[in-house]
């Protein structure tokens, strides 16, 4: 699938929508999802225009993998996750059997939910 610079995350990207910046690095972005669904629920997004996680994989460089993978434990740790959390990624329209709903926004994310260690 081709990417489409017509979505919320791109323009988040570059400044023409607002978030709830959690972190922002060189390769990636992190901010609270607008409709949270756990006490604690972070977005991480790299800044280049990957559809979803298949397509980063495949054709993202290696400092943009390792700098995007190395914001999920940061915000593990800004948010006190340290005792567990759930991460996924919608790839995708169509989900999967049992839960058929699938990726709203077609720019690579990972939701990060879960609740503070202290809460
Ligand atoms: P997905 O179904 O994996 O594509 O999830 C997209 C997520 O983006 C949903 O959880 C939405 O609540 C969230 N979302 C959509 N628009 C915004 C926004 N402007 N700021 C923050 N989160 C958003």
């Amino acid at each position: 699938m081709k990417y489409d610079k017509n979505n919320v995350f791109h323009k988040i990207i570059h400044g023409e929508l607002r978030a709830k910046t959690v972190l922002d690095g060189e390769h990636f972005m992190a901010f609270h999802d607008i409709a949270p669904k756990a006490p604690v629920h972070v977005l991480i997004i790299p800044k280049g225009n990957y559809v979803d996680y298949n397509d980063f994989s495949e054709h993202a460089s290696d400092a943009e993998i390792l700098d995007f993978n190395r914001a999920i434990s940061k915000v593990v740790r800004m948010m006190r996750l340290e005792n567990g959390f759930k991460m996924i990624s919608n790839a995708g329209k169509f989900g999967m059997p049992g839960d058929e709903r699938g990726q709203e926004v077609m720019h690579m994310h990972v939701h990060i939910l879960g609740k503070p260690s202290d809460e």
